[in-house]
């Protein structure tokens, strides 16, 4: 194993004390106690470290005071460091990676938890339309006439069958009440006829290019309505309500639940899509808060935010507001709604996906957001709907001028030559998706080669030096880094298939887009996502080497311990 040196830039930690106070002063009490104040919390020994700083990538070593990392270095050298109140963890030769960072995801604890889930929310497993049925008639049984009986996580692409959801499935659940299943891309949604009828909604209604009510061969609903188009299903049916404190205690409860599931795949720091902010930190003041949150407002926070002069940056190491959440602009990648500038391959009637919004609504609201200091962040999926908030960017950044502009492109799919240019040249930090490459390569055949080879292009990024960060989306995609990791590795899904393989980077360059490029999509990198002293002490411990072992195995590296702020949060 390669040695390396120290340089006096690791000891910065200790900065003031300086190196030369570390060396026992004997008859000093005062020293004594210096002393002692300096004793790291945590040292990590004998360890494989990726540190993800490009000054020292490498380590076997480092120490931890107060939440920090306050050197880093070779193990003999750390070791004479410890103090009496030191713990001390034998990494045994395992690899540690600073924790991972999930640039984008709804955080949907309160589905989880209290919902009908008809599909695996964090791999790949296949689901039967029968069974989707009865868990929804189980749900029914128990459920008043009138109000909705709804499923999530539907993934269509994941079903035995091998044929589509229909109306017809769902009218099996019930006539008499709503009932819909979502696909878990959160962009369609598959509704009975109870629901369409309380919509008011025939086979007569007409699309939009905002959203369509599709039909099957005979011209009637199939059940499938997508985007906006299930706008008018929003204040029809019943749903329960709950009192203030009923709400408070659920979201709570969701949260709480959520965080352990983020711990568990050694997610360190999640930037939210909106959610309860007094329940976030309710969970937060009771302990039971294990990852960091960069909190994404939406809605009437957003518009708090805007009319108070909260700006993004406000907050602290735990919950701090970043961006905005994700203003949607067009439709989805997964579900096949994506604006694209060419129409999709082999769909008839030709169709280009869902818009939904205009150049000049994208305009006005990017600029109102950036000039009240708020970091904006745009959903944009297909060519046509990234051309169109780079538009927007460029603008709001010519008439009001800002050093760090950073715009978020939450998921950035499909990009050309000209878009990549103009992404560096705006300093737009790209989001695409996490795990889309192993976990929905059965969806990319919609697509066809041509176009992946321009999709998620995290190879395209890293070339033209655009630190692009990786968003689950959860729950489109499961959020484990380590399947992250592997399809932006191998471009390999789950099914054997390969789809753009000219986007392929390796494993050091997904390290950084799942720490430190995470970091900088919420201005935070001088505080986390390296393993750097000074830095937050976020870390996880991988059973195997990501670097080392078979590529098609990294989704399967056991995370053996999840470290945020010096404390381990999960161990396996
Ligand atoms: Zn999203």
């Amino acid at each position: 194993m390669a040695r390396y040196s120290y340089s006096r830039r690791h000891f910065m930690g200790f900065s003031g004390a300086g190196i030369a106070s570390l060396v026992p002063w004997p008859g000093s009490v005062a020293l004594a106690q210096v002393n002692s104040a300096l004793e790291p919390d945590l040292i990590v020994l004998n360890a494989k470290v990726y540190t993800v700083d490009p000054l020292e990538p490498r380590a076997e070593a480092f120490a931890v005071k107060a939440g920090r990392f306050v050197a880093v270095g070779r193990s003999e050298d750390i070791k004479s460091l410890v103090g009496k109140r030191t713990q001390t963890f034998d990494a045994k030769q395992m690899t540690v990676v600073p924790g991972f960072i999930d640039a984008h995801n709804h955080a949907p604890g309160a589905i989880l938890l209290y919902d009908v889930i008809v599909g695996n929310p964090y791999q790949v497993e296949f689901v039967t339309i029968a069974s989707i049925v009865d868990k929804l008639k189980e749900r029914a049984r128990a459920t008043p006439p009138g109000f909705w009986v709804e499923g999530f996580f539907f993934d269509d692409t994941k079903v035995e069958d091998k044929r589509p959801l229909t109306v017809h499935d769902l009218d099996q659940v019930s006539r008499e009440h709503p009932v819909s299943v979502r696909h878990r891309g959160g962009h369609t949604t598959y509704y009975n006829s109870k629901a369409f009828e309380l919509a008011g909604v025939t086979k007569a209604t007409p699309n939009s290019a905002a959203g369509t009510f599709d039909r099957d061969a005979n011209g009637e609903l199939n059940g499938r309505v997508t985007d906006r188009a299930r706008n008018v299903f929003l204040n029809v049916g019943k749903r329960p309500t709950y009192s203030a404190e009923q709400i408070l205690l659920r979201n709570r409860d969701a949260l709480a639940f959520i965080s352990k599931q983020f711990v568990r795949y050694g997610l360190t720091s999640v930037h939210h899509q909106g959610g309860d902010l007094f329940a976030l930190q309710q969970v937060r003041a009771r302990g039971d808060l294990l990852h960091r949150v960069s909190y994404e407002a939406q809605d009437d926070m957003l518009e708090a935010m805007i009319a108070k002069g909260i700006t993004t940056g406000f907050g602290d190491e735990w919950i701090k507001f970043g961006a905005t959440a994700e203003h949607t602009c067009d439709g989805s990648f997964s579900e096949r709604t994506m604006a694209l500038s060419v129409p999709y391959p082999g769909v008839e009637p030709p169709y280009q996906g869902n818009v939904t919004t205009t150049q000049a609504d994208l305009n006005a609201w990017v600029e109102r957001v950036h000039r009240a200091g708020i970091q904006v962040n745009c959903h944009a999926n297909g060519d046509v709907t990234i051309d169109m908030v780079l538009t927007a960017f460029e603008r709001a950044q010519r008439l009001y001028p800002r050093p760090s502009f950073r715009p978020k492109i939450t998921h950035c799919t499909l990009i050309n030559e000209d878009l990549l240019r103009r992404i560096k040249a705006t300093g737009a930090v790209p989001a695409p998706f996490t795990s889309y490459g192993y976990y929905n390569s059965d969806k990319f055949r919609f697509y066809g080669e041509a176009l992946m080879q321009r999709c998620m292009a995290y190879r395209s990024f890293a070339d033209a030096g655009i630190p692009a960060a990786a968003g689950s989306d959860f729950s489109p995609g499961p959020f484990a880094p380590m399947m992250g990791m592997q399809g932006m590795v191998t471009r390999k899904g789950w099914n054997g298939e390969t789809w753009g393989a000219n986007q392929r980077i390796s494993v050091a360059e997904a390290l950084r887009v799942l720490t430190i490029n995470g970091a900088y999509a919420s201005h935070e990198e001088a505080l986390k996502g390296s393993i750097t002293p000074g830095k937050l002490a976020d870390f996880v411990v991988l059973a195997d080497d990501p670097h080392t072992v078979d590529p098609d195995k990294i989704k399967d590296i056991e995370i053996v311990r999840t470290v945020t702020g010096g404390n381990a949060v999960y161990q396996a």
